[in-house]
């Protein structure tokens, strides 16, 4: 098949099995509808097992300390550049994996980690990036238990790529997934969106002014632990990385096979993200967050969830978002404060490249 045969890499609609859709292309890494449609036909398909299958953050796989299971996540990390506003790639490797596990209501313990090195990379900044992942290991209370490094020539790689895989015990009996989501629960969003991904792109050099905005890469592990601990009747966490959080709750929406109605209004942004966003064109709603939580649970708990994430670090500017409605396939509504309504759909191909 030659480049001019190639036809369009729409999504869902796209006529064509994988296969014949050409090379791979970014739009297959932008955790949106490529990606999506990339794990269901290629992988899925061929590796499908019960874990695989649920689709969460990571996975449950064995029976473990009494009244507890393991719960693990593996996260490859290339984002560029590598040190940016708020944070660098050792930080993000390591909330990005201790997030996900936390995701399920787990406790993180464990990582291992593989560095993937390019030849001729500054060992001065290599020493500022594991300091920075040691540091956010300290402050997750995470352990690196084994690691790997290697080195690829010149030119062949981009200075440094991440690999984290990381283990948590969680109580047996809790039951937290993308699947949980019932009708009548509350969805709330545990701080503003969007900074991540502003950041990133911003240290890519190319906005041609300062938006003063940092990422927001923080580990929410201790957070998810104040929330369980108060025994709140947790249905879904899921943090709105790639694809952001308009992405993030159409896959909620359609795993648990319901629809939600955010109220546009309610959305926390911070003012030079929003700014920013117009300016260049860009939705926040699909931009990446690596220290946000989505949190749904049945709506009279909703007080008592606030209540805690508000004096509760990376917590403190929760809000309620929006609401879950009836069964249905899954679609995301939102409510704009004019008294329209659209239809938010998963992101369509690629905004911004290693964004994590
Ligand atoms: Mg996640």
């Amino acid at each position: 098949m030659t480049q001019s045969n190639i036809p369009a890499l729409e999504g869902p609609n796209c006529p064509l099995p994988i296969a014949d859709r050409g090379q791979i292309v970014l739009g297959h890494g932008s955790g949106g509808q490529m990606t999506h449609d990339l794990v269901r036909d290629v992988f899925q398909s061929r590796l499908a097992n019960p874990i695989l299958n649920t689709a969460n953050d990571a996975a449950n796989i064995i029976d473990a300390p009494p009244g507890k299971r393991l719960v693990v996540s593996t996260d490859a990390h290339i984002v560029s550049p590598l040190f940016f506003a708020g944070g660098d790639i050792g930080r993000l490797a390591v909330c990005g994996t201790v997030n996900d596990v936390a995701m399920l209501g787990a406790d993180p313990r464990f990582l291992t980690a593989t560095f993937i090195l390019e030849e001729g990379f500054s060992i001065q900044e290599l020493e500022l990036i594991v300091d920075s992942f040691a540091e956010a290991c300290l402050e997750a209370g995470v352990e690196l238990i084994a690691a790997d490094t290697k080195v690829i020539e010149k030119g062949k790689s981009d200075k440094l790529f991440i690999s984290t895989t990381g283990f948590g015990w969680a109580d047996s009996q809790l039951q937290i997934g993308g699947e949980q989501a019932k009708p009548g629960d509350a969805v709330i969003i545990s701080g503003p969106i969007g900074n991540h991904g502003i950041a990133v792109a911003e240290a890519r050099g190319n906005f041609g002014f300062s938006s003063q905005v940092l990422s927001d890469i923080a580990p929410l592990n201790h957070l998810v632990k104040a929330l369980l601990d108060a025994g709140l009747d947790v249905h879904v966490l899921r943090d709105p990385t790639r694809g952001g959080l308009a992405t993030t709750l159409v896959e909620i929406a359609r795993q648990s096979q319901v629809n939600i109605q955010l109220e546009e209004e309610n959305i926390p942004i911070d003012k030079p993200v929003r700014k920013t966003c117009e300016l260049l064109g860009l939705d926040p709603l699909y931009m990446a967050n690596e220290g946000k939580l989505i949190l749904i649970l049945p709506a009279d708990q909703t007080e008592e969830a606030l209540r805690l994430m508000h004096i509760t670090r990376y917590g403190e500017a929760a809000k309620v978002i929006g609401q879950v409605l009836e069964p249905s396939k899954g679609q995301v509504w939102l409510q704009t404060p004019f008294g329209t309504t659209r239809v938010l759909e998963m992101l369509a191909g690629e905004m911004l490249p290693r964004i994590c």
